[in-house]
């Protein structure tokens, strides 16, 4: 268990990565990006300015102590409700995390930052890196990644191509793009985009959509069919990761903690998404719900007058 922790949370059960255990290095919402379609709302600090956020031995001591106490995760992964390149001492957190855990690392970033070569240093380190692109043209970048104001997207894309360049045969590079109705899913962004990840070598691409309340409650997903059909724009076919809600279940079946959470570190749910979609039962979950919140292992946030969950 992680409650009493700032920093890390989980582990979490990931289909790729096994039991993920996240360290969050950034204040919420701290972010490069302002993504229309962000799960964890609007940005409130848009920056690209590096810095520790919070001291270096407060995060490795969170995770000298989980460690210490037994703690057991497949892999290490560096995520959260910002970006966590912003982290100017992160090349430090990367070496501090593998030798206290002794896990694999994996980074999930926007990949705004390669362009700075302390950043791909930094990223170097990680054994898988997750970066986004979901733009093939500035015009596009700003509409749907609303980027701080000094962050051009050929420094973006010039810096995630160097950075693949120096990172091949070290660690795994799973780029996801994330479809948005209207913005970037028509065949010319879905070409130029399997062509830049092809150039890029990366290797698998991963097809994601609004399946959770987005930061712009206008942004809706896009149906499993067509994702398909943009997924085979790519070569390898790319994979759809958005999970669509399953239909309802006509029989209510029993939840517990764990499984609970699992659900919730995927998608943000609301309580009648986990009752209708998943077939939980309405007290039983009320409870747990409560409980995680209250041992700060999930959040919650409000859209449109109705609260979501997530871990
Ligand atoms: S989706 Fe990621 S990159 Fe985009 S605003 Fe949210 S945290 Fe930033």
């Amino acid at each position: 268990m992680t409650s009493k922790y700032k920093h890390i949370f989980g582990p979490v059960a990931s289909r790729r990565l096994g039991r993920s255990l996240g360290i969050d290095l950034i204040p919420f919402k701290t972010c490069s990006l302002d993504c229309v379609y962000c799960e964890c709302g609007r940005t409130t600090a848009k920056t690209i300015e590096r810095k520790d956020y919070f001291p270096v031995e407060e995060v490795l001591g969170e995770l000298k102590d989980w460690k210490d106490k037994g703690g057991e995760a497949d892999i290490v992964t560096l995520a959260g409700s910002g970006e966590p390149t912003l982290y100017k001492s992160l090349t430090e957190i990367i070496k501090g995390a593998k030798e206290i855990t002794k896990l694999p690392l994996c980074l999930i970033t926007n990949g705004t930052l390669f362009y700075l070569e302390e950043v791909r240093e930094a990223a170097l380190l990680a054994d898988v890196v997750m970066p986004s692109l979901d733009a093939a043209d500035e015009k596009t970048f700003k509409k749907l990644n609303r980027p701080a104001p000094d962050l051009p997207f050929a420094d973006y894309l010039d810096g995630l191509k160097t950075f693949c360049e120096e990172y091949r045969g070290k660690g795994r590079v799973d780029l996801e793009v994330f479809l948005v109705p209207g913005i970037n899913d028509n065949e010319d962004q879905m070409t130029a985009l399997s062509l830049l990840s092809r150039s890029l070598k990366v290797n698998c691409v991963q097809l994601n959509t609004a399946v959770r309340p987005p930061a712009e409650k206008e942004v809706l997903p896009i149906p499993r069919e067509e994702m398909e059909k943009w997924a085979r724009y790519f070569i390898p076919k790319a994979e759809v990761i958005a999970s669509y809600h399953s239909a309802p279940l006509k029989e209510e079946r029993a939840v517990s903690e764990e499984e609970l959470m699992e659900t919730l570190s995927h998608r943000v749910m609301s309580l009648e998404d986990l009752i209708e979609a998943k077939g939980y039962p309405k007290e039983k979950t009320e409870s747990l719900i409560k409980d995680l919140l209250k041992k700060g292992q999930i959040r919650s946030r409000t859209q449109d007058g109705k609260e979501f969950f997530y871990v």
